[in-house]
């Protein structure tokens, strides 16, 4: 699976969308969806994970945000208390369709960059929506506010072996394993961000690091930013923080471990599932 290196499905409509009439003409559409998605970031969904709701009712451009058009249809979010028959997008996404996995995965990063920005981070004042859902304006300093992504990185790191790197976080099932992976911090690079979080998590210094691919993963709003490094060293020193263990695996020996069940590892619509697949040859 690789959604995350072509195009997307998804025209957010950019120009259409600065006229408020246009937004409130798309739900009138008769072509038009509209996703709910709760305070937790489930998605309303219909039988075998249908995006099948229409809109109903008058168009309130304060709760009815237009992602955009997919397949010239108008798609829009609407953050609810709650969705009757509802699934999360650790669910949703392995079993839906590439546009599906997009619309859900835009859908649930707008509804809570909404829920979570009704005031002004700089003034404090109270954010109106506009341009039909993609921009907060302040009405005390007239500034407008955009959704926004936080970016984190994400490694396989490789040793000259050609093993792979799997940690265990303290605050995860046992057994189940993944690459490192971390915030980037202010004022650092991407690759500064690689060297720094392997380096704290594992004391290995890295040469070679080179970027792969990217996936935006709203729990709540991060962007996962996925290379693969290679390490100088093989000494591993676990923080004992974050990391509670990790170890090189060859490849016989992840599929040996994973085939025994004494390894789980990410599930596949995740990128650091690409990653790990795309070293071991197995998906
Ligand atoms: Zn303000």
């Amino acid at each position: 699976m690789d959604t995350w290196s072509g195009p997307g499905h998804l025209d957010r409509c950019e120009h259409q969308r600065a006229d408020p009439a246009w937004p409130a003409a798309c739900w009138t559409d008769p072509a038009a969806i509209l996703i709910p998605v709760d305070s937790v970031g489930r998605v309303g969904v219909g039988e075998g994970f249908a995006l099948s709701e229409r809109p109903a009712g008058e168009y309130d451009p304060q709760r009815h945000y237009l992602l955009g058009l997919s397949r010239r249809r108008p798609v829009f979010v609407e953050s609810v208390d709650a969705v009757p028959a509802g699934a999360g997008l650790r669910e949703l996404m392995p079993a839906v369709d590439d546009e599906r996995r997009e619309l859900v995965v835009a859908a649930v990063a707008l509804a809570s960059w909404h829920r979570t920005s009704p005031h002004c981070g700089l003034c404090g004042a109270a954010t109106v929506v506009t341009t039909g859902g993609m921009v907060r304006h302040c009405l005390g300093c007239g500034r407008d506010r955009f959704p926004r992504s936080d970016p984190a990185i994400i490694v396989a790191v490789l040793d000259a072996d050609d093993r792979l790197l799997l940690g265990h976080q303290a605050v995860w099932p046992q057994g189940r394993m993944s690459i490192l992976a971390g915030f980037v911090t202010a004022g650092e690079s991407l690759e500064q961000a690689v060297h720094r979080e392997v380096g704290e998590e594992t004391g290995l210094l890295l040469s070679d690091v080179r970027y792969v691919a990217s996936q935006s993963w709203p729990f709540p709003r991060s962007l996962m930013l996925g290379f693969v490094a290679h390490a100088a060293s093989t000494e591993i020193q676990v923080d004992g923080v974050e990391i509670e263990s990790a170890r090189w695996f060859s490849r016989e020996e992840l599929t040996g471990a994973v085939d025994a069940g004494e390894v789980s590892l990410p599930g596949e619509a995740s990128i650091a599932h690409r990653l790990i697949a795309d070293w071991w040859g197995r998906s």
